[in-house]
């Protein structure tokens, strides 16, 4: 058994798998395991209601939503049955629940003899993992997009898995992304959390030629107003602010406008692809035999709105394993 990619999905299945009897090998194309996982806020988490799941990513597909929402407070007490400490026990968000990790005691705790270096080859046999991140670095490049996520995932799960006649999920255009301040603002990995400019709700939104695109309403999250200003655009606020602040300090343009408002150019950073491999309630990919895909490399979950990356990752791990393990 192969998995590839030692991410949140990887790195949770071959946990899963080895407790449950099997001796997966873990390949791991970069040069050091945890993913974008290991880059993230750690808060695994889903809606409160199931209603307000539905109707956040009215276009996902309903099983795997249903999967996610029901298996995901197990999940977590299986993380924690593990050794994983929450450093909080619920979110922020009234909306949501979950739990929230230090990315990098989670990684430590979950990679165990991962092949670093080791990229998916193409003529993998099953049974295979497809866990390889989705392909937020070919999106952005493709878009003019900044990348905020892990540099390996250039979707080679999902190449692999249409070669042999995988079908695909919806939301193959949609991303999961945050304003970020843009170039020639300088954002270290270790920055993508701290700089995201989540602040839209209080914004007038521009392009780059003055028009004002600001969306009538907002979604909570505002990762619609990531997929709406592209590779450039302005936020004009009132008054400045922390993340302000912290773009200023990297560098970013921040002007001082005429009618005494501020300026800040933002341009969308790429976290995770929401479209991928359409998989069902097992994680086994449509059209394939043997063969699963985890994690963000499954699609069609949160498509037209926004979900935690990290529950799909999580639940989705542990059902590939247990599938396996059941023969
Ligand atoms: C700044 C930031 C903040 C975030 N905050 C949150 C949050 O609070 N909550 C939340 O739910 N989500 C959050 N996310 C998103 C979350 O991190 C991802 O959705 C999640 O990590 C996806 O898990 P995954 O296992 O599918 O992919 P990843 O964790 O990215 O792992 C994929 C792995 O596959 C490897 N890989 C790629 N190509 C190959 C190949 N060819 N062969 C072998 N290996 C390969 C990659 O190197 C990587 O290690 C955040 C992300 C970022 C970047």
């Amino acid at each position: 058994m192969l998995i590839a990619g030692a991410g949140m999905a990887g790195l949770v299945c071959a946990a899963r798998a080895r407790e449950l009897g099997l001796a997966p090998a873990l390949i791991e194309k970069g040069t050091r395991p945890g993913g974008s996982m290991l880059l993230s806020s750690c808060v695994i988490w889903r809606h409160r209601e199931w209603d307000d799941f539905r109707a956040d990513c009215p276009g996902g597909d309903e099983a795997l939503q249903r999967l996610i929402w029901e298996r995901l407070d197990d999940a977590l007490a299986w993380l924690e049955s593990l050794g994983a400490e929450p450093v909080w026990r619920d979110t922020e968000n009234p909306r949501t629940t979950g739990r929230r990790y230090a990315p990098r005691a989670l990684t430590e705790l979950l990679a165990r003899d991962v092949r670093l270096e080791t990229p998916l080859p193409a003529d993998a046999e099953p049974p295979l993992v497809l866990a390889t991140g989705g392909y937020p670095v070919r999106l952005a490049q493709q878009r003019g997009l900044l990348l905020r996520a892990n540099p390996w995932s250039d979707g080679a799960g999902l190449e692999l898995a249409r070669a042999r006649g995988a079908e695909l999920s919806s939301g193959l255009d949609e991303f999961y992304g945050r304003a970020m301040p843009a170039p020639p603002a300088r954002i270290r990995e270790e920055d993508y959390v701290r700089l995201a400019q989540l602040y839209g709700s209080e914004a007038r939104v521009l392009t780059d030629d003055g028009r004002d695109i600001t969306p009538p309403s907002l979604a909570w999250h505002e990762n619609d107003l990531a997929q709406l200003i592209g590779p450039s655009a302005w936020y004009v606020v009132e008054h400045t602010n922390e993340r302000i602040e912290a773009a200023r300090a990297a560098g970013a343009t921040v002007r001082q406008r005429d009618d005494g408002r501020l300026a800040v150019h933002v341009a969308a950073g790429v976290t995770h692809t929401i479209g991928g491999l359409r998989v069902d309630t097992r994680a086994r990919v449509a059209g394939l035999e043997g063969i699963y895909a985890a994690g963000v490399d499954a699609g069609g979950v949160a498509t037209g709105g926004y979900a935690s990356g990290l529950a799909q990752a999580l639940v989705l791990g542990l059902a590939a394993a247990e599938d396996l393990a059941a023969g």
